[in-house]
């Protein structure tokens, strides 16, 4: 076959040797062709994955989309699809080798494929979608009109940057470069929607922040480090014919599908020891009069750079009536809500640990002062030398 033109009929041929009939097979780790679309070279989508691969939409409802570059002479851009467990492991459930990433399409078929593909007979429903700034993706999205779109905010910073000649001043850039960041720790809808205005008064932009997926990852770090494995590990970071490269794909679905029944998708993380000293810490410090609960699971605490009583903190909270971006950044930063609804991570709290590690010391801090979570086994002060004081009384006879 062409590796510089294709039309419909190769397709057809590089399809029928990798998997004669298509059909579904039975095997966890054989790869397969849940579904395609094979017109010409311009419109062209052929997904790939395995059955053990595509059960990780068993237990996420995250949609993490990402394309990678460079890797067939053709120039088709390579998605990558999957979701992260709460460890922030990344677990891929198919590959995508598509004509373009620009057109809404090829999200369309996407979305449709993934969902209609009841190949392990269970439907699989998307409640947020992560992926970069694609203006195809977003037309797309109506294909899932209940799930949200996110944008990782790496992306969306560099949508900023895009928009940083508005402001002429460097060092008045730095400063809103600086408020994007701390918007980053929004975790309610209402409010992000008045920062947004505050922010899209001087850069007129959409943010999207990481927070709306509570209790999963939403970022696509793991991806996108994936995405580096793939040209380190399998393309050795050369652009290879498409037969040669479908060759590698295979290789790679097989390890990537084998690794994931070898390491199975976590429903909850583990509490890292370093975290339940820090939680215990905190709990000896923390002013108990200032902790507030505002409904039967959600608990309000002071955080590190409190300037207001947790009482004034969820009156502005539900008064939401900041006149300034300076004024709603003091109150974000002064105070964490958490969501005591868990008694293992991912647990939920507005602080940027919990953000990056599913949880905190402030959640864990809580569970231990109520004791749903033990205190940590502290190392206590060494005995002294020689015989203790008080000397045990030999036993009697009986
Ligand atoms: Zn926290």
């Amino acid at each position: 076959m062409s590796d510089n033109g294709l039309v419909t009929s190769q397709i057809n041929k590089v399809m029928k040797a990798l998997h004669p009939g298509l059909s579904i097979d039975t095997k966890q780790h054989d790869i397969f062709i849940p579904y395609y679309v094979a017109n010409d070279v311009n419109d062209l989508f052929i997904c790939l994955t395995t059955r053990q691969l595509l059960s990780a939409c068993k237990y996420s409802f995250v949609l993490t989309i990402d394309c990678t570059y460079k890797i067939t002479t053709n120039e088709l851009p390579l998605l990558v699809f999957g979701t992260s467990n709460c460890n922030h492991r990344f677990y891929p459930m198919g590959i995508c080798l598509i004509s373009t990433d620009q057109s809404a399409d090829t999200f369309r078929t996407l979305f449709r494929g993934i969902q209609q593909s009841a190949v392990n007979n269970q439907a699989y429903t998307i409640s947020h979608v992560v992926a970069d700034g694609s203006p195809g993706l977003t037309s797309a999205m109506s294909e899932i009109s209940l799930a949200r779109r996110l944008m990782y905010w790496f992306h969306m910073i560099r949508k900023c940057r895009e928009h940083r000649k508005l402001i002429k001043n460097k060092n008045k850039w730095l400063l809103v470069e600086k408020d994007i960041f701390n918007a980053q720790l929004i975790f309610d809808d209402q409010i992000l929607a008045i920062v947004t205005r505050f922010i899209m008064g001087i850069i007129g932009t959409v943010l999207i922040y990481e927070r709306a997926v509570s209790l999963a990852p939403s970022t696509n770090n793991e991806l996108e480090s994936l995405n580096g494995r793939i040209k380190k590990d399998y393309t050795l970071r050369n652009r290879r014919p498409l037969s040669a490269f479908l060759k590698t794909a295979e290789r790679m679905l097989i390890d990537w599908s084998t690794d994931s029944e070898k390491k199975p998708f976590q429903l909850h993380a583990t509490y890292k020891n370093h975290l339940k000293l820090a939680a215990y810490t905190w709990l000896q410090q923390v002013d108990e009069t200032q902790i507030l609960q505002v409904n039967p699971n959600v608990y309000v605490v002071l955080s590190k750079n409190e300037n207001m009583s947790t009482t004034i903190w969820v009156q502005q909270f539900y008064a939401v009536a900041w006149s300034s971006y300076d004024e709603f950044s003091n109150w974000l930063n002064s105070a964490r809500l958490v969501n005591c609804s868990r008694l293992l991570p991912p647990l939920f709290c507005t602080c940027q640990t919990s953000l990056k590690e599913s949880t905190c010391v402030h959640a864990l801090g809580l569970l231990m002062l109520w004791g749903s979570q033990s205190m940590p086994q502290l190392i206590g002060k060494r005995k002294g030398k020689g015989r203790p004081k008080k000397v045990k009384l030999p036993l009697s006879k009986d």
